[in-house]
């Protein structure tokens, strides 16, 4: 009987360790990238990119460290009207030159 408390207590101690080693295993395989100040991107050459990254981010200014773009469907709405604005005002200016040429 002694001998089986033993053994099932071993085999508590297995399966802990067992959940402790896939807990670690779940894990993001790629680690955060550490705080250089450099970007460390991968560059087209396969080497770490060594341009300074952002203040306050991770990245340089080549690899996403600026603004990616809007995201909000607001902010999708506001670049939308403001690049009809610009179309509207350059096809305005084609014509204007093209009646007085
Ligand atoms: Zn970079």
């Amino acid at each position: 009987m002694e001998y089986q408390d033993e053994h099932i207590k071993r085999l508590f101690a297995r399966l802990s360790e067992l959940e402790r080693i896939v807990d670690e295993r779940s894990k993001p395989v790629v680690p955060p990238p550490p705080r250089t100040g450099l970007c460390g991107a991968k560059t087209r050459k396969g080497t770490p990119c060594q341009c300074k990254a952002i203040e306050g981010k991770n990245r340089c200014k080549l690899h996403g460290g600026k603004s990616t773009g809007a995201k909000t469907a607001e902010g999708i709405e506001r670049i939308r009207q403001g690049q009809a604005r610009r179309w509207a005002k350059a096809s305005f200016q084609r014509e204007a030159h093209e009646n007085n040429s």
